[in-house]
């Protein structure tokens, strides 16, 4: 949206100066390609690929994503025995991709590569460009799925493929799991499915996934890279009222409107007490050092006293900040009314909470019902999205190569550990025995490239940096 804006108002000096950061740019990529290898061209194909394979729930088709993924990886000589496109019964369109490059150590446990390649649906009609077309523009990639998570995607598969064509030899096995159904919590999850149907194809030691990169100041300045050691669970919870309704000339108070709207709005005044963990505190305490200033003292503060109200109310401006001090619960959607000229009988909205790590479900349900504080409001769980997960635990061995990569591309960049206020397959691995860690090595905008919203994006420079961290960090474990 942002640039959007800017483009539309833009002075022809402004065009112009454009013009010739886009080109500087371009030299500077073409430059960057060229020396750190490496097939960039053929990993923008596969990624442009993935891009432009519509995979929303509504209209689009993971399995045809997963075929063409493998392909590619055919195409780069994997026998049919070592790669694998399943298609969970009932549900053609939802299929996902396994495959492995074999290590030379049988008894050494494999590391996975996980990622989902659906998307959130994205309607044409309302972003500046084609959703499914991946245009490259003044340094950024636009397309849906193209921060959350094509990216990351395309990496896995083109690591399989330059690990094959490079005669790579690494000691534990390197699975790969591309999966659909992450982004819509009513569809069927692939790593869910993939955890109680296909346990020993995904068995690894650990695996990877989406959750936090670097964060990029508004200037494009990197301040840190993110490793996340914590995140929260996504619930809906559903708020209902009902009665006889009637006709619209004759009003009565007891409205099903006015009830569910004064409920959401009590909903919007709360605030859920502030939590700390071992994921926040190492964060805040990390980041404090580094912003240094007034938001640093306050996220000193905030870790040394949480009920520290200056604190508190200075990180709050910030929401990434505020949504990782505590549970936050939002409206996202309404629906009230059956036609113009009635009394409503039913009103209806969702409440999509973001659970603290150890709170439960139930518990937070309970409180809805308090904030609600009306009993003609209804406070309604539709589905519980998969068992809480404890996280896994930031071992040396997992952080040790982080560091040791992200010191290479990016010297005196400090690593910190993040709590994710996203949800992502994590939960589903993590029960399922495998320790599941969400890293991507790539820098992001203080707006997170909108994604899920219009106009998502991400610097092309980012998804070149992010491509050489995973395949130098994949290759350090697989070798451990
Ligand atoms: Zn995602």
């Amino acid at each position: 949206m942002r640039s959007a804006t800017n483009q539309n108002h833009a002075t022809a000096g402004l065009r112009l100066l454009a013009a010739i950061t886009a080109a500087t740019l371009a030299l500077i990529h073409t430059a960057a390609a060229a020396s750190d290898d490496d097939g960039w061209q053929r990993f923008r194909d596969t990624y442009q690929e993935l891009v432009e394979t519509n995979t929303t729930l509504s209209a689009g088709d993971c399995t045809l994503a997963a075929q063409r993924m493998a392909a590619r990886l055919r195409a780069a000589g994997y026998p049919e025995a070592d790669l694998r496109v399943f298609v969970p019964e009932g549900h053609p369109k939802e299929g996902g991709l396994l495959a492995v490059l074999h290590g030379t150590d049988p008894g050494a446990k494999a590391i996975l590569m996980l990622a989902h390649i659906d998307v959130v649906e994205a309607k044409r009609e309302d972003w500046t460009r084609d959703p499914f077309t991946l245009i490259e523009e003044d340094g950024y990639f636009y397309g849906r799925g193209t921060s959350d998570m094509k990216a990351q995607a395309a990496i896995w598969v083109d690591n399989m493929v330059r690990f094959r064509e490079q005669g790579i030899r690494p000691r534990r096995s390197i699975k790969l799991a591309l999966t659909c159904g992450e982004e819509t919590n009513a569809a069927l999850n692939g790593a869910g499915w993939l955890a109680s149907h296909e346990r020993a194809a995904i068995d690894a030691e650990f695996a990877l996934t989406e959750g936090v990169g670097g964060d990029l100041d508004e200037h494009g300045k990197r301040i840190a890279l993110e490793i996340l050691a914590a995140e929260k669970v996504s619930q809906h919870y559903t708020f209902e009222v009902t009665n006889a309704g009637g006709h619209s000339s004759r009003p009565v108070p007891d409205n099903a409107i006015y009830h569910l709207v004064r409920a959401v709005d009590r909903v919007s005044r709360y605030e859920f007490p502030v939590q700390l963990d071992d994921a926040n505190r190492g964060y805040f305490l990390g980041m404090s050092k580094i912003y240094g200033g007034a938001d640093g003292a306050a996220m000193a503060a905030i870790v040394a006293n949480p009920a520290d109200g200056a604190a508190l109310a200075l990180l709050d401006r910030n929401p990434d900040w505020h949504a990782m001090l505590r549970t936050t619960c939002v409206a996202t959607m309404l629906s009230a009314g059956h036609a113009p000229n009635a009394l409503p009988q039913r009103a209806r909205a969702n409440i999509n909470c973001r659970i603290f790590p150890g709170v439960s479900v139930e518990e937070i349900r309970a409180q809805l019902v308090k904030i609600a504080d009306d009993p003609a409001v209804t406070v309604s769980i539709p589905e519980v999205r998969g068992p809480a997960a404890q996280p896994a635990p930031l071992t040396p061995q997992i952080l040790g190569p982080v560091e040791k990569v992200a010191h290479e591309l990016w010297p005196g960049v400090p690593v910190v550990p993040a709590l994710e206020p996203g949800a992502s397959d994590a939960q589903f691995m993590n029960p399922a025995g495998i320790p599941t860690y969400g890293l991507d090595g790539i820098f992001v905008d203080p707006d997170y490239g909108h994604i899920h919203g219009l106009n998502e994006r991400v610097r092309v420079r980012s998804v070149m940096e992010g491509r050489t961290f995973l395949y130098r960090l994949v290759q350090l474990y697989a070798n451990q």
